[in-house]
């Protein structure tokens, strides 16, 4: 068909236009000049996009026809670049391009982030070095749009199923130059204040062991300030919501997913802590789904699929939350994508989750279980859910043999033998799985793939389409009024 463009017609393709390119810095569409009272930014750590494709295979009604879309699918709006500053990546001496840099070549971007330069990202807006926590590559602190909300008047906090500490989080509340300072970035948490008050209101998540320690007790110092502190989620139901919280579940991380009581826990988390900051001038959340990176990491399909499982059921409550409060932005992306997961694998042209559908405790959880003898072989078909061959319980026995061997030449203590024992068995178990679900994997690291971009409420076209990952920040800023 031949248009003429007559000036109303021009009128509606350049208004489509613009609500097409809503995305960039000189845009304003109508809808985000209304800005959103509550912001709850989702980070899934290392959900690259074969992530949210796995899971709707995995999570499919095998009784129906057809697929069933997930809430990923309901809520995708575009795509995110996940690079860090050009120093980072990995140089090592021998690196032809660590000499370029040497003769003069300003440029050596190796394109894999890390979650602590790409966290810096997305709070601050800015490009950092792998490593980095809030500050950029001349040690500069930069303002976080968590911080931010704070010194306008918002609530804010943090619900993750990491340590509170780990660098997803933290890079929304301290400044440190290595992600890995721990202690140090817990003490940024009661120490750096946004107009004299504490950064967050809630805090929720793993950590006790950088909160309570020999040299200081900030569990004590937070308590002493106000806040309420609990260690069982038990407790989240008896919260005062006039109290600003501390909420430390486990001396680290929380459970996997799969191993842990309560399944469904960053939902629990996220519901609490909403429940807590709600408020009339707003709020601003973090919410963490930490350990998809984790399953990316130890090449763990079993593992991923049930933290994505969790991280689906955070995102059904908080586009149902969305519905009852219209004032609301819920922003979910990843910092990068880990593993180099891929569905089918060997030219098999085929991916079987339903191995994995049936499983009762991790792959890791049934490998110790195994290593400290509290399961017989036919046990672990049954917390495996689908049957193990006569070839794979001879492979465990012989592992089993050659580490016992490797354990008395070695003079390993009973710990460390048990370790070493875990560790063989959940690598083969791993494998099985692998094998019967035609899972690949290309790395135990991180990728520079793209990231996928979801987004509903408020503002939400603002994230229609491609977009870089400092952008999210710049436009988080933009919703709640900093230009
Ligand atoms: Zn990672």
């Amino acid at each position: 068909m031949n248009f003429k463009l007559t000036p109303s017609l021009l009128a509606i393709s350049f208004s489509v236009l613009t609500l097409s390119a809503c995305g960039s810095k000189d845009t304003v569409s109508p809808q985000s000049q209304v800005k959103p009272k509550n912001i709850i930014m989702v980070v899934a750590d290392g959900m690259g996009p074969v992530y949210p494709s796995a899971f709707r295979y995995y999570h499919d009604n095998p009784n129906t026809p057809l697929v069933e879309r997930t809430i990923f699918d309901k809520l995708l709006v575009g795509s995110a670049s996940t690079y860090p500053a050009s120093e980072s990546g990995y140089i090592s001496t021998s690196d032809a391009s660590a000499a370029a840099l040497a003769s003069g070549v300003k440029k050596n971007n190796f394109f894999v982030t890390d979650s602590a330069a790409s966290a810096t990202a997305l709070a601050a807006g800015i490009k950092t070095y792998n490593g980095a926590i809030g500050i950029d590559q001349q040690k500069k602190a930069h303002l976080t749009v968590l911080e931010w909300a704070k010194s306008i008047g918002k609530t804010t906090g943090i619900a993750v199923t990491s340590q509170i500490v780990h660098a997803t989080p933290a890079s929304y509340i301290a400044k440190n130059e290595k992600r890995g300072n721990y202690n140090a970035i817990a003490d940024n948490y009661y120490d750096l204040k946004v107009d004299g008050k504490f950064k967050a209101d809630v805090m929720l998540g793993g950590g006790t062991k950088y909160f309570i320690r020999d040299d200081r007790n900030l569990k004590d110092e937070f308590v002493a300030a106000g806040y309420q502190y609990i260690d069982q989620f038990s407790q989240l139901s008896t919260l005062d919501k006039n109290q600003p919280v501390l909420g430390l579940f486990a001396d680290v991380a929380l459970p996997a997913a799969l191993d842990d009581e309560d399944k469904y826990r960053l939902k629990t988390l996220t519901q609490t802590a909403i429940k807590q900051l709600e408020n009339d001038k707003g709020f601003f959340l973090l919410v963490e789904a930490s350990q998809i990176d984790w399953g990316g990491h130890s090449n763990d399909i079993a593992y991923a699929m049930g933290e994505m499982d969790d991280l689906s059921a955070t995102m059904e409550f908080l586009d149902d939350y969305v519905k009852q409060h219209p004032d609301t932005l819920v922003v979910l992306t990843a910092d990068h994508n880990t593993g180099g997961l891929s569905i089918g694998s060997k030219n098999t042209y085929q991916w079987k989750p339903h191995f994995i559908q049936l499983l009762k405790k991790s792959p890791e959880k049934i490998a110790s279980l195994l290593a400290t003898n509290k399961i017989t072989d036919q046990q672990i078909t049954e917390l495996l859910g689908f049957p193990i061959t006569d070839d794979e319980v001879l492979q465990f026995n012989v592992i089993k043999l050659e580490q016992t061997l490797a354990a008395s030449q070695q003079k390993q203590t009973p710990i460390e033998a048990e370790k070493a024992l875990t560790k063989q068995y959940y690598k083969a178990i791993k494998n099985i799985i692998d094998l019967r679900t035609h899972s690949g994997w290309t790395t135990g690291g991180h990728t520079g793939i793209d990231v996928p971009v979801y987004a509903v409420g408020q503002g939400k076209e603002e994230f229609y389409g491609y977009q870089d990952n400092i952008e999210i920040a710049d436009k988080l800023f933009k919703l709640m009024g900093r230009e």
